[in-house]
C-alpha cells in the first residue's frame, strides 16, 4: 500500500515533536536545559550564532588558565576534565575584535572560563548556598548560556597578568568594580579592562571584576554538553579538519 506523502510528513512531524517534547522537559529546577547533542546539532545548523567556538582555536593568540580544570579555585578540587575555553559564535567574534585592539596597546587577554556546563553551576551551587557568587541552580548562569566570560589583562612581553583588584573568584569587597581603596594602577588596569569590553558588547558583572555578560545572552539556551560532546560534534560536522 502506499502511503501518501501528506501523511508521512505528519507522521516525522509527529515524530519529531515527541523526540524534542522528551527532550525539552524541564529539569528538577524547573529548567530547560540543552543536555542532546543532537538537539545542540540542530540548533547549531538552523543558527550559526548558536555554534560553541573553541577560544583557543578561534583567537590563537589568546591565553588559557582555566581554573575549574585545576585545584586553584574556590572548591579546592577540578570540576572539568580539561582546560577549555566555548563562547557562542557572536561573543567569540566580539572576543576575538577585544584581543586585536589589546595587542594593539601590547596586552592581551587571559581567559579563566567561559562557557560551562549547566551541571558545574549545580555543583557550585550545592557547595556555596550563596547566590553573590555562585548563580543558582534554578535561573542558570549566564555561563550556561555560553555568552558569560572570566578574564583578566596579560602584558605581552611578560606574558604576565597585570595587577588587578583582587585574584579570580575572591569573595573579597574589592572584587566589586566600583570599589576604590586600591592603587591608582590596580583601578586603571581594571577600568581599561571593563571599557575595552564594554566597547564590544561585553556587560560586567558589578560583584566581580572579571566576569562579563554579552549583551544577547538571553537568546541563548542554557546547555549542559560537556566539552568531549562538542569535540565530538565538531569532529563528525568537519571529519577532515
Ligand atoms: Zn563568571
Amino acid at each position: 500500500m502506499k502511503i501518501p506523502y501528506s501523511i508521512k510528513i505528519a507522521v516525522i512531524f509527529f515524530l519529531s515533536t515527541i523526540l524534542y517534547g522528551q527532550e525539552l522537559r524541564k529539569n528538577k529546577y524547573g529548567l530547560i536545559v540543552i543536555d542532546n547533542p543532537k538537539i545542540y546539532y540542530n540548533l547549531a545548523a538552523k543558527d550559526s550564532s548558536n555554534i560553541l567556538v573553541d577560544l583557543q582555536k578561534f583567537i590563537p593568540s589568546i591565553k588559557l588558565d582555566i581554573r575549574y580544570s585545576t585545584k586553584n579555585n574556590f572548591l579546592g578540587e577540578p570540576v572539568y576534565k580539561s582546560a577549555r575555553a566555548f563562547l557562542r559564535l557572536p561573543a567569540a567574534i566580539a572576543l576575538k575584535k577585544v584581543q586585536h585592539e589589546l595587542n594593539l596597546i601590547g596586552l592581551g587577554l587571559k581567559i579563566f572560563d567561559g562557557y560551562r556546563p549547566y551541571s558545574a553551576t549545580v555543583i557550585f551551587y550545592n557547595k556555596v548556598k550563596d547566590t553573590i557568587y555562585a548563580a543558582s541552580a534554578y535561573t542558570g548562569s549566564r555561563h550556561n548560556r555560553g555568552c558569560a566570560v572570566d578574564l583578566t589583562l596579560i602584558s605581552l612581553k611578560t606574558r604576565k597578568p597585570l595587577d588587578m583588584p583582587t585574584d579570580f573568584d575572591s569573595f573579597d569587597i574589592k572584587a566589586h568594580s566600583d570599589y576604590l581603596k586600591l592603587p591608582p594602577n590596580v583601578i586603571k588596569n581594571r577600568d581599561l579592562l571593563i571599557g575595552i569590553m564594554a566597547k564590544y558588547g561585553f556587560i560586567n558583572l558589578d560583584s566581580e571584576w572579571w566576569h562579563y555578560d554579552f549583551k544577547d545572552w538571553k537568546k541563548f539556551d542554557l546547555m549542559d554538553l560537556s566539552f568531549d560532546q562538542l569535540d565530538k560534534i565538531d569532529s563528525e560536522v568537519y571529519p577532515n579538519k
